[in-house]
Formats: structure tokens, sequence, C-alpha cells
């Protein structure tokens, strides 16, 4: 007799689980300096999972509770054919929302069909305004490209779009008024994001180049009178936002190391490979792939693998930026 499966993912530490992050590829147009190193290694493309694969995932966290799915990576829109999944999931009876992180880079081209296909909301990540800067943070971004790909993305009318920036000392901590003025002349969100120290990279010291939230609030709030507005896991993930003079648009902090936010956590992440990973800063992780492509495959198997999973969700993650990293895993392979 086969027991009936819940509906909904809860852990042992009775955090419930409704926002899957899925990796699409994990690979990418630029090499930005803080995620991956300027030589990488991508994963073999036998060993990424089919779009197919993807869906039949999302399609078993939409039925098992999950209500909001972002696609990211790597750059999720330089993944062949990413429209033909992406429809699909738009029409996933029960997701609520499917929202993307991407660079930008083809947005120019893409943003109205994302829209149409029902895609939400959409982070882009920003880190400069000046194209030199911009290409040596990037390695190879165009920044006249990614600007033309955000102004795509205002045209297309998505409900909320949010700008993401990292901010190193020395590199670009310059730039944060510039990047909020930027975001509020648009009417859109920014975030500003620790570094992680997520993968090995050899271009700058992590240490060294970590700039926290609370400086950078305190910047902005010389020149702007910046109110919290409160639910800091409501439905935009652990960043902390304030309001701004203009009415609309907010500027948000994610904050792993200087405000813990794992006692909220209501997500997971799949790597493009088909790791469920349960945790950003742990290697805790089942494989899905293997799941996927046994021979006597299932969807009530998978779906049993997933809710078995909880079960390891860690509590919490530790980061220590003057430690060699644990997690050798960089951010493309995390999925951010
Ligand atoms: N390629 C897309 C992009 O750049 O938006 C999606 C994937 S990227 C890994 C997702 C987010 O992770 C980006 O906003 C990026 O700035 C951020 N990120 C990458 N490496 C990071 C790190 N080591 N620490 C903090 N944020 C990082
Ligand atoms: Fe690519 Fe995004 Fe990583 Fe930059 S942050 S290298 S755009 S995956």
């Amino acid at each position: 007799m086969t027991t009936e499966l819940p509906r909904v993912l809860i852990d042992r530490f009775q955090r419930r689980v409704d926002y899957v992050r899925l990796s699409v590829t994990d690979r990418c147009d630029f090499r930005c300096v803080y995620c991956m190193a300027e030589d990488m290694t991508f994963v073999p493309k036998q060993h990424v999972l089919s779009l197919e694969e993807i869906h039949e995932i999302a399609r078993a966290f939409v039925e098992l509770g999950v209500g909001k799915i972002r696609l990211t990576g790597g750059e999720p829109l330089i993944r062949n054919n990413i429209l033909s999944l992406i429809k699909p999931l738009g029409q996933l009876p029960g997701l609520d929302q499917l929202v993307i992180t991407s660079n930008g880079s083809q947005l120019h081209r893409m943003a109205s069909s994302l829209r149409e296909l029902g895609v939400k909301r959409i982070n882009i990540s920003l880190d400069s305004l000046q194209p030199r800067r911009f290409r040596q943070l990037t390695r190879h971004g165009n920044l006249d490209q990614v600007i033309a790909g955000i102004d795509a993305a205002i045209a297309a009318k998505f409900e909320r779009i949010r700008l993401n920036a990292v901010i190193l000392k020395g590199r670009n901590e310059d730039e944060v008024l510039d990047l909020v003025n930027f975001a509020l002349q648009r009417s859109i969100d920014i975030a500003f994001i620790e570094e992680m120290p997520l993968g090995l990279i050899d271009e700058h010291n992590r240490a060294l180049s970590f700039c926290s939230s609370e400086e950078l609030r305190e910047m902005i709030a010389r020149e702007y009178p910046l109110e919290p507005l409160g639910d800091p896991l409501g439905a935009d993930g652990p960043a902390r936002y304030f309001s701004t003079g203009n009415g609309v648009s907010r500027i948000g902090f994610i904050s792993p190391h200087s405000h813990n936010f794992c006692h909220l956590c209501n997500r997971v992440r799949v790597t493009a490979e088909g790791r469920l990973l349960l945790c950003l800063g742990n290697e805790h992780s089942v494989d899905l792939r293997a799941v996927l492509r046994a021979p006597d495959y299932t969807q009530d198997k998978l779906k049993r693998t997933i809710i078995s999973a909880m079960a390891s969700k860690p509590e919490r993650h530790h980061f220590d930026l003057d430690e060699t990293p644990d997690i050798v895993r960089f951010m493309n392979t995390t999925g951010g």
C-alpha cells in the first residue's frame, strides 16, 4: 500500500519550504570577479539536466506546495531554448510566482517574451555604471547592452524589477549613490548583497574587499531618508527593505554575514546537475538527477526523495571570510 503524499514541505526545524531556486545552467557569458574564476571548467553537457528534467522537478515541487520558483544560473537566459521551459512553467497550476535572476545581457531581446510567458518579477545584476569598470568587474560584460536590457524590462512591465549589486571595497564602493540614483530615476528597486565566500577566487581577497550592509546603509542614509519596511522574508526573500523619497523604489540589503536570516529560511536550490542543495552555505545535498534517470523513475519517487531530503536541511550557515572556504562550489554552480 502506498502512503498519501503531503502537500507541503516542512523541515525538521518546522520551517515551511515553499520557494525553489532552479539553476538552469552553470555557464555564463560573464565572469564576475566575485562569482567565478577567470578560467572556469563547466559541468559536461551530459551531466546537465535537460529542460524536460527541470520541468519535471519544478512540477514535483509545485505539487508539494511550492508557490515560487526562481530561474537562475549561471546566466539562465543563455541556456538554449530556455523559453520552451519558461512557457509550461508559467502555466503550472499552483505556481504563483515565476521569477528570474539575470545579468541582463540578453534582456534587450527577451524581456517582452519573458513577461508574456508569465514571468512576474526579475532581478538584474548591475555593479557599476562606468563602462570600463563594468567590463573589469564582469570580465566580459557590455554596460550599454545591460542598460538596454534593463530598459526593455521596464518597457515590458514586470510587476517588480530589482537591481542586484555586490559592492567591493576599493572597486565600486564609490558608485553606491550613483546606483541608487539610477534605480530611483527608473522607479525600480535595488538590493545590495554582501559578498559571500563561495568558491576559491584569486582575483581579490574577500576579507579585504568586504563591505557590510550597515556601512552601505549609512552611506545612503546621508542622502536619502530611509524608512524600514517590515517583513524581511515575505515575498522578497532575505532582503531588509527601506522606502525612499520617491515612494516607489525600495532599497534592500541582503546580509548573510551581518544579519543571519536562517531561522526564517523557506528555500532550497537545485543545481544545473540536479543536486538539491538544502542550504546556500552547507554542502548537504541530494542527487535528484539519479532519481530522474533511473530506469524505474516515477514522479512519485521524485516527490518522496524531495520530502525525505527535508530532514537534512541544516539549521543555519556559517560564513567566515578569513578562513579558506569550506564551500568549494562557486555561486554560478549554486544558483545564486
Ligand atoms: N547570472 C545571473 C546574475 O548575475 O544575476 C544569475 C546568477 S548570479 C550567481 C545571482 C546573483 O548572485 C547575482 O546577483 C550576483 O551578483 C550574486 N553573486 C554571485 N557571486 C556572489 C558572491 N560570491 N557573493 C554574493 N553574491 C554573489
Ligand atoms: Fe555570471 Fe551572474 Fe556569476 Fe556574473 S554573477 S559570473 S553574471 S553567474
